[in-house]
């Protein structure tokens, strides 16, 4: 393989570092490869950064290998982006059973995480739809099953047992290629966890409006899906981020007054409406590096998830963000079921919130202090956002860890597969 230096980031832009990358075409090339592989690094933070040692981009590697059509059973290459799957699937009838909420996540980003979609609450994560995965362990290539030592720590496991090449996907029926999607409005925080619950549908999310304050905390938009056979009418273009955008743009009164016009958007009645597929599950997609409306400095990502019992705690956690004014128009509560496939997965039977934050000193405490209300809460943050928390934060948080580690010891001795993460958060270091 060629390697060649490169500066990268993760999606949050407020962690970089430099590494020697190389770009694989064939998956016989990557034969005795020992270093950490990437995706297309949608990970906020430093999940996908190996400073000063070597990384496997490995978004070439995106063939579909094998459709069985009657059965709904997917081979493919790792980093095959699963919106692109997505879109070559339904017109088949069928889709994969766990999205997140970008379709540019390689299917082995989407492994190493163990991603949740919306219907998390129903489906479960990523992993619990996984048949086989192709792992290089110790220079070699071979399928692993869920009977396979390294299964569960593989899954949500960070790329830290081996380089995934392909994976077996076990899809869903779509028997369309929209979204009928029901949006209402949603007054405040008691009704929004009301919603959450009462809701019957297969996918569920809520716009949190995080300026607002009083009666108005935790007011939003829940949106409500299932797949569609309607017809759609043709999609407008996408559109793209040009510069990194001055530091006003994303500030505390154009936020309240966007958040405003959101909300407003949905009539007081609410509303049925058909969408394209792309654009209910990967809303954020069709603006292009709109990662850079944040400036040069970036911003951070805080999500957690915390037990049921624990739900006042993200309603703390909201009025302490609203009174900041450092809050961005991205603020999203979902519901989540108990379903997670690996020792490292983040999902938990709860609540979950995510809310964007500019990269600067008065955000970075308030996520600290964020992260203290998950740890007394029970819950936990998730390491595809995470950009700034330590070591002993997170141990409180995954209670699997020490099986991990020995699982991961095992298959990397050299700890040749270490990433940015986690050397900051020591996940590989026994307590
Ligand atoms: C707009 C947006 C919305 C998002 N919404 C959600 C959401 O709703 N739910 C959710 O769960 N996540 C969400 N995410 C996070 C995202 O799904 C994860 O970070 C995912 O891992 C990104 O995939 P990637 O291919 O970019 O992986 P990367 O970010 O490049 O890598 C992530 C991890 O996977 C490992 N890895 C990648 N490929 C391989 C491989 N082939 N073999 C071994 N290890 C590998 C890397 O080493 C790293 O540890 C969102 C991210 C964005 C930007």
């Amino acid at each position: 393989m060629r390697w060649k230096e490169m500066e990268l980031a993760g999606w949050g832009r407020a962690l970089k570092s430099t590494a020697a990358v190389a770009r694989p075409e064939r998956r016989s090339a990557l034969a005795g490869a020992a270093a950490p592989a990437i995706g297309n690094r949608r990970s906020y933070g430093d999940a996908a950064l190996n400073g000063g040692g070597k990384v496997i981009d490995m978004t070439r590697l995106d063939r579909v290998l094998e459709l069985e059509a009657a059965t709904g059973l997917l081979r493919v290459e790792a980093g095959a982006r699963i919106g692109e799957l997505a879109q070559l699937l339904a017109p088949r009838g069928w889709l994969p059973a766990v999205m997140p909420g970008t379709g540019f996540a390689t299917v082995g980003g989407c492994i190493a995480m163990d991603v949740h979609g919306k219907n998390h609450h129903g489906a479960g994560s990523f992993g619990m739809h996984l048949a086989e995965i192709e792992l290089i362990v110790g220079g070699e290539a071979r399928p692993i099953g869920p009977d396979d030592p390294l299964w569960r720590a593989t899954i949500g496991g960070l790329g830290q047992t081996g380089i995934i090449t392909a994976a077996t996907l076990r899809l869903i029926p779509a028997k369309g290629r929209t979204m009928r999607v029901r949006e209402q409005r949603v007054e405040g925080w008691d009704e929004h966890i009301a919603l959450l619950d009462s809701s019957d549908a297969s996918y569920t999310v809520g716009w949190i409006d995080a300026t607002a304050t009083g009666a108005r905390l935790g007011r939003g938009i829940l949106e409500e899906g299932e797949i569609s056979d309607a017809s759609l009418p043709p999609a407008g273009r996408s559109r793209k981020v040009p510069l990194d955008a001055p530091g006003f743009a994303l500030s505390s009164p154009v936020v309240r007054v966007f958040n405003a016009a959101y909300y407003a958007r949905v009539p007081a009645q609410g509303r049925t409406v058909t969408r394209a597929q792309a654009d209910f599950f990967f809303p954020l997609d069709r603006i292009h590096d709109w990662n850079r409306l944040y400036g040069k400095r970036g911003f951070h990502q805080f999500q957690c998830v915390v037990p049921p019992a624990q739900k006042d705690a993200l309603r703390d956690m909201l009025r302490a963000i609203a009174q900041s004014g450092l809050a961005s128009p991205l603020a999203v509560l979902k519901r989540m079921g108990p379903g997670r496939a690996g020792m490292l997965s983040f999902p938990m039977e709860g609540y979950t919130l995510a809310v964007d934050f500019p990269n600067r000193a008065a955000a970075r405490s308030l996520i600290a202090a964020l992260e203290d209300l998950a740890i007394a809460a029970e819950g936990r943050i998730y390491f595809a956002k995470d950009s700034l928390a330590g070591a002993a934060q997170v141990r409180a948080m995954y209670p699997e860890l020490a099986d991990w580690q020995a699982a991961v010891s095992a298959a990397d001795p050299d700890r040749a597969l270490e990433t940015d993460i986690v050397r900051r958060l020591r996940l590989r270091d026994p307590a």
